[in-house]
């Protein structure tokens, strides 16, 4: 009978951040496969798991995949561990499960910790519709599409970001999103732990020499109804303002100013109309 592949999540920070099942799964399995073996160790020294480890990263993914199927096959049960969090969110495991879901081996998820999961309930933002973008491509063609894709989206964004990249990535956004609300939290479940509200002006600023882990999230929840709004006619808008309760005046106003057109234009708009 073929094993199990345990996807095992492991603490972002905080030892203590482990299920009492994660524990029990990492000493019952026949081997551990780690992203990076002397991080997991660490881990297994301060819960005194003793068991064989194996590596397993992004760049060896496919190799090592067919090896561990191999494994499981034969009815070995194997734990898959990243060096923080859930496996497979940002991190290797992707190879692996597509391939044990092609071998028909079951897949066990053992839950745990995530940062952006704790990020996003700490921010106070829209945690109804929200989107995970992981990292930001460093390809400039992928990134600029990227980001471009994020400009259009209509909910809280979110992205991991390694300490030495941030400002460039905040200064990416700001060219792209202008200076929206954001949320950055910083070194969860550790003793720096922070989180800070502000525009991406105030965040350029305040992370000028960044230390820690950063999660960033972007508050895009009334982005696209202000796009659709410049999308609708001049008589959609005219009968939104009114229902409003806006006057005659201040919906030609308005009416110019998200059309960017002079409010002499939209008088006369009305005149020919009528
Ligand atoms: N698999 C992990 C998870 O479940 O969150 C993510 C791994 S990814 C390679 C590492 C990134 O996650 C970091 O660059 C940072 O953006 C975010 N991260 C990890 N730990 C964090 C922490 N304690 N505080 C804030 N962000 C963290």
């Amino acid at each position: 009978m073929e094993g199990i592949l345990y996807l095992v999540a492991t603490p972002i920070g905080n030892l203590s951040d482990i299920t009492y099942r994660a524990v029990e799964t990492l000493k019952n399995v026949d081997l551990i496969a780690a992203e990076d073996t002397r991080q997991t160790l660490k881990l297994l020294n301060h819960y005194q798991i003793s068991k064989p480890l194996v590596s397993y990263y992004r760049h060896n993914e496919d190799v090592k995949s067919e090896r561990l199927i191999e494994e499981l096959l034969n009815g070995k049960n194997i734990a898959l561990v990243s060096d923080a969090g859930t496996p497979g969110i940002s991190d290797p495991g992707e190879e692996l499960i597509k391939e044990a879901i092609k071998n028909n081996v079951k897949i066990v998820p053992i839950p745990g910790a995530c940062a952006f999961v704790n990020a996003l309930i700490i921010s106070g933002l829209n945690t109804k519709s929200f989107c995970f973008y992981g990292f930001l491509p460093m390809n400039k063609k992928n990134r600029k599409e990227k980001l471009e894709e994020i400009s259009k989206e209509n909910k809280t964004v979110i992205l991991y970001e390694a300490p030495h990249k941030i400002k460039n990535t905040l200064e990416d956004l700001y060219s792209v999103l202008g200076d929206i609300n954001c949320v950055i939290a910083r070194e969860l479940t550790k003793i720096h732990e922070e989180c800070t509200r502000g525009t991406l002006r105030a965040m350029i600023e305040k992370f000028e020499q960044p230390k820690g882990e950063f999660v960033i999230m972007l508050d895009l929840n009334s982005n696209i109804k202000e796009k659709e709004e410049t999308n609708l006619t001049v008589d959609e808008l005219y009968e939104m303002y009114l229902k409003q309760g806006l006057d005659k005046r201040e919906i030609i106003k308005k009416i110019a100013k998200d059309k960017k057109v002079a409010k002499n234009e939209i008088y006369q708009y009305f005149i020919d109309r009528k």
